[in-house]
């Protein structure tokens, strides 16, 4: 599948574009024609980080007319291993302003719009509004389903990537012409399974190996040319050194761009991440317990409240024998404190254990000290105590 170019061409070259670029003019496929769109194009960057750094870099040598960079982190010692866009001269500057330099360095007929602060569902419509193009550079999972449903959302078009270790991961996301990143990842991947790069580490060139891909993309994507990434995974393996692309299908059943979307504007995206906060963390350090413990104390006749924080239709679906549902808001809202027994162990419990450690943060407040909540939720206890009930 080919398709047409994003962006109109400019007008013209100046004799300085024409020399500059001369190895890209001389390719068939690119010429003039090619270059004058890249000159027209507005690609934006989310992130100038692993992926931000290559993808940025060469999107500034390509020529690509203007490069909006959406980042509000400063340069840390510990980027410089695979954010080569900063060098040691910039540790603690904003990221945002090191990587506009280099990008001047590199090619100061690029312009360079700089967009300091952290995209959220506030500012992510009109910054995304400005650009042809988006390439994501994002190391988060609520930031990157932001980034597809905005995309999906405007019907623009953005190229994603994604790095872990050793193995990277790229496509295209356009649900006008394929599917976009729901179709691929329904859902995010439960809270404290996938570990960032600063958790679980990343090959530093692993990161131009993937950020190479998506500026060819990104290139093809702008110029018309070859056959874009469009409904195909590239799955990249630094150990094995093999590429592989899987074809990804359209779901009609795409909660976004399938047939009949259930998410027609922007979302809670910490909350459908399962972002747990830093007192709901702390809360549940040594307040944890396991599927097998709940068991055992429920088998023994321990003295416990086993309360699901959910809400009505979840506890309908599948419970938990003995619990009973107070959903979270009440804690929220203060309500449901005064109810709670004195002279018994509480365990809270939710879907996977987010929900019910934000109400543990609020009940080791306010004095309930012994309350433990169950990791993994009803999801976790299904799976390992009854098999054979639903799970959502
Ligand atoms: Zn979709």
């Amino acid at each position: 599948m080919s398709l047409p170019p994003l962006v109109e061409p400019a007008a013209e070259l100046t004799v300085e574009e024409v020399r500059r670029y001369s190895r890209h003019l001389i390719i068939p496929d690119v010429g003039m024609d090619g270059q004058k769109r890249l000159k027209n194009a507005k690609v934006l960057c989310v992130g100038a980080g692993g992926l931000g750094s290559p993808a940025l870099m060469y999107m500034a040598a390509a020529g690509v007319g203007t490069l909006g960079i959406i980042e509000f982190d400063t340069v840390d010692e510990s980027n410089l291993q695979r954010q080569i866009i900063h060098g040691q001269s910039d540790i603690g500057r904003s990221k945002a302003q090191s990587a506009r330099d280099s990008v001047k360095e590199i090619n100061p007929l690029v312009e360079v719009i700089l967009h300091e602060e952290r995209l959220d569902n506030d500012n992510v419509m009109e910054i995304f509004s400005g650009y042809d193009l988006i390439v994501d550079g994002t190391d988060n999972f609520a930031t990157r389903y932001l980034v597809n449903d905005a995309a999906v959302l405007l019907g623009k078009p953005y190229v994603w990537g994604s790095i872990y270790r050793f193995d990277g991961q790229a496509s295209v996301f356009w649900a006008e012409h394929g599917p976009c990143y729901r179709c691929l990842y329904p859902e995010a991947p439960p809270p404290g399974m996938v570990p960032s790069c600063a958790e679980g580490g990343v090959l530093g060139v692993l990161c131009a190996s993937i950020g190479s891909i998506q500026v060819n993309e990104a290139i093809k994507l702008l110029a018309g040319i070859g056959e874009p990434l469009v409904g195909r995974l590239m799955i990249y393996d630094a150990l094995e050194m093999q590429y592989r692309s899987v074809k990804v299908r359209k779901d009609p059943n795409c909660a976004l761009c399938g047939e009949n979307p259930t998410v027609t504007g922007l979302i809670d995206y910490e909350s459908f991440c399962g972002v747990v906060s830093e007192e709901a963390s702390a809360a549940a350090v040594g307040s944890t317990i396991t599927s097998k413990q709940l068991k055992e104390w429920i088998d023994s006749g321990e003295p416990i409240d086993i309360i699901d924080v959910r809400e009505v239709n979840e506890y309908e679906i599948v419970s938990i024998p003995g619990a009973r549902l107070i959903p979270k808001n009440e804690f929220l809202m203060g309500n449901a404190l005064q109810d709670l027994p004195q002279d018994k162990r509480i365990v809270l419990h939710c879907k996977t254990g987010v929900r019910s450690a934000e109400v543990l943060a609020v009940l080791k407040s306010a004095g309930f000290a012994d309350a433990v909540h169950l990791g993994g939720g009803v999801i976790g206890w299904v799976n390992q105590i009854e098999p054979e009930k639903p799970v959502y």
